[in-house]
This record gives structure tokens, sequence and C-alpha cells, in this order.
């Protein structure tokens, strides 16, 4: 998949990792225990693709010659690192979700996302091409332990999905984006 004598990923795998959902960019770790969990449910982010993602986002950071323990460049007035489009990691988490999308066959969106059929709440959720379903993640917090669950979303009596997302759109600026569709051979339809 990658093959460049150039740039190294450099990952430390381990399980349990305090404060660690899935895969932490900065430090460069990925919490095996939290990648088990994808594969639970056998529909959305498999676990392969959730490694996959990890590795392909520290590739892409290895290329920027960023070290571990820093997060790389970003605009510093545009608030965080989520909030510059053109900071490093949200690039190269732009890349690692095109490798994990072509890997599981999903469609993913991110942001803090309310099912408005069901008033469930969200940090992800996937459209699942393959298998014609939407699912959504949350993520659990025990202690200092961070785990990511995964949730089949249900469509309402009329078949519909009512999908609210916030997030920030390409200049930084929040907004709310509200989807409501059915699913026809793993494609939205209004
Ligand atoms: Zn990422």
């Amino acid at each position: 998949m990658i093959n460049d004598p150039e740039n190294i990923a450099k990952v430390t795998i381990d399980k349990d990792v305090p404060y660690v959902n899935t895969g932490d960019y900065i430090n460069q770790i990925i919490d095996l225990a939290d990648i088990y969990e994808y594969d639970k449910v056998p529909y959305g982010m498999s676990g392969i693709a959730a490694i996959m993602h990890e590795i392909v986002e520290q590739y892409e950071k290895s290329k920027h010659g960023t070290p571990i323990g820093s997060a790389g460049r970003w605009d510093k007035n545009q608030g965080g690192i989520l909030q510059d489009e053109n900071s490093d990691f949200n690039k190269d988490h732009a890349n690692a979700v095109k490798v994990q999308n072509k890997i599981d066959n999903t469609d993913r969106t991110q942001g803090d996302i309310i099912d408005i059929n069901s008033g469930r709440k969200y940090i992800m959720f996937y459209i699942d091409q393959t298998n014609n379903k939407v699912v959504g993640i949350t993520e659990q917090k025990k202690g200092n332990q961070f785990t990511p669950q995964k949730t089949e979303i249900k469509t309402d009596k009329d078949g519909y999905y009512d999908l609210g997302v916030n997030r920030f759109d390409d200049r930084g600026n929040p907004q709310f984006i509200r989807a409501r569709f059915k699913l026809k051979n793993g494609k939205p339809i209004k």
C-alpha cells in the first residue's frame, strides 16, 4: 500500500492507553483495545481500516518531518489544529480517511452529530455502502479510558435517516448541516 524508502511511519502499538481513543496523532500511538471495538459490529469501520487510518496518518506526518510529541504546523489565528483546514493534522487526517473509506467502502462524516430520529449523539457516522447501513460512533469514557463504540443507526418508520452535523466549514466557521435521506444500494437518496 505504501512503498516509500524516504519516509517512515513510526507508531507505538499498545492497548488501553490512557486518554487515547483509537490513535494519538501527536504522540504516535495506536490503542489496540480500541481497534478491536470496531470489529464487534460488522458494519461501518473495520479494525483493519482503523489501523490503516492511523498508519497512513503517521506516514503523512513523517513527510513533514514533525517529531513525536508535536502536532506539526497550523495557523494559530484560526484556533486549534481542527479549526485550521490547512493544518498538518487536518491534511494528514483527510488522506487517512480516504484510505479508510476505500478499504471499508464507506463514506465517513465527522463532527458533533445528532440522530434527530432517536436524539442520540455521535462523534462520526459512516455510510456503509456494501451493507446499505448507517453506523454511528460514540466515545465511551471510563476513568482515563476513551473507547469507541459503534451503533447501527435506524431509520424512521418511512425509511428515512435524519442526521444533523455541527462542524466547521472550509473557513473554520461553525456550521450546522441537516441530512434527511434514504439509502438505496448504499447511496443516499432523497
Ligand atoms: Zn485521523
